[in-house]
């Protein structure tokens, strides 16, 4: 099944500890779209302007996501600028040009249909919600947000959360938008306000995943060379629900999988500035990473019979 997304495309200039890059490829959509094609059919709505190159166009096309809500208007791209210390946890904002996305007013072609899976991206609440109130009810819906969000439109993104099944947030800003600094209250919280999942981002410690009956946590996976954490969370979420499209099982099982997906694909991305690990990537070092996934979190459990040591 496809999966409609709406998000920023952008331009990042972005400075880690391991060197810089200018306007490059970047933006919400862009990584979770081309990190969910590896799983599933992606249509995209997003804005550029007239500086977007070709070639970022022909990448996208190439990874077969419909590009047919990508509008073009008269201005510049999306910037964002950033930069990551040794702790690569924590990204801090230089500046953000939201440019062509002040005055977008996002458009679902007719031919995306009612969409089954829906994942709003980071991107102005207002506009998510644009996006909600012109789709059928999807099966599942998706969102996630950042601090610039949360401190410029806490109550425009409260009206999207509640209509949202699974909510992706980074730990910071769970912390931010419950005002608890215990992450289990702060998921409480956030359940609270009508979300059915909650899955809290960790950067290099992992995921965790809230909902009414469970808690899941699945580390990051230990990688010896991070370049730049650009796009993690986005590419995390684009395996995360590129695989929830492809097989349809929202299980608990099901998302505890798609979970594992979600932090294979988010691996490969840092090893490289922008796009470019995932431009490399073929779909059996997936499959094989997960495997290693597996194994290295599987741990038996208690025996049988059990004696106090
Ligand atoms: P993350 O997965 O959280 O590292 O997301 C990084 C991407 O988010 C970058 O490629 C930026 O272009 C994009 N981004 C940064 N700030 C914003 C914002 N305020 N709205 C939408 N997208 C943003």
């Amino acid at each position: 099944m496809s999966i409609l997304v709406v998000g920023s495309v952008a331009f990042d200039s972005v400075e880690t500890p391991f060197g810089r890059v200018d306007n490059v490829l970047g933006g919400s959509a862009t990584y979770f779209s081309t990190s969910a094609s590896f799983f599933t059919d992606v249509n995209l709505v997003a804005v550029v302007g007239e500086d977007f190159p070709q070639e970022h166009v022909d990448f996208l096309s190439s990874r077969n996501i419909d590009l047919q809500g990508l509008a073009r208007e008269k201005g510049k791209t999306f910037h964002w600028q950033g930069r990551y210390g040794y702790d690569l946890n924590e990204a801090q904002t230089l500046a953000t040009h939201l440019n062509v996305f002040e005055t977008f007013k996002p458009r679902i072609p007719a031919t995306y249909g009612g969409a089954d899976y829906l994942f709003l991206a980071n991107i102005d609440p207002d506009l998510q919600m644009e996006v909600l109130n012109q789709v059928e009810r999807p099966r599942i819906i998706a969102c996630d947000t950042m601090n610039y969000w949360i401190s410029s439109k806490p109550e425009a993104l409260k009206r999207v959360i509640e209509r949202v099944d699974i909510f992706i947030i980074n730990e910071g800003e769970a912390r931010q938008l419950s005002g608890e600094a215990n992450l289990v209250k702060a998921a409480r919280k956030l359940l609270d306000l009508g979300v059915k999942t909650l899955i809290v981002k960790r950067g290099e410690y992992g995921v965790l995943m809230f909902n009414r009956a469970s808690v899941f946590a699945a580390p990051a996976y230990p990688l010896e060379e991070v370049f730049d954490p650009t796009g993690a969370g986005d590419t995390f979420a684009g395996g995360f629900m590129g695989y929830l499209a492809n097989t349809g099982d929202t299980s608990d099982e099901g998302i505890r999988q798609a979970i594992i997906f979600g932090s294979v694909m988010a691996s490969f991305n840092v090893e490289d500035f922008s796009l470019n690990r995932l431009k490399s990537l073929g779909y059996e070092e997936i499959e094989a990473r997960y495997r290693s996934f597996k194994a290295m979190t599987h741990f038996q459990g208690l025996p049988e019979a059990t004696t106090a040591l």
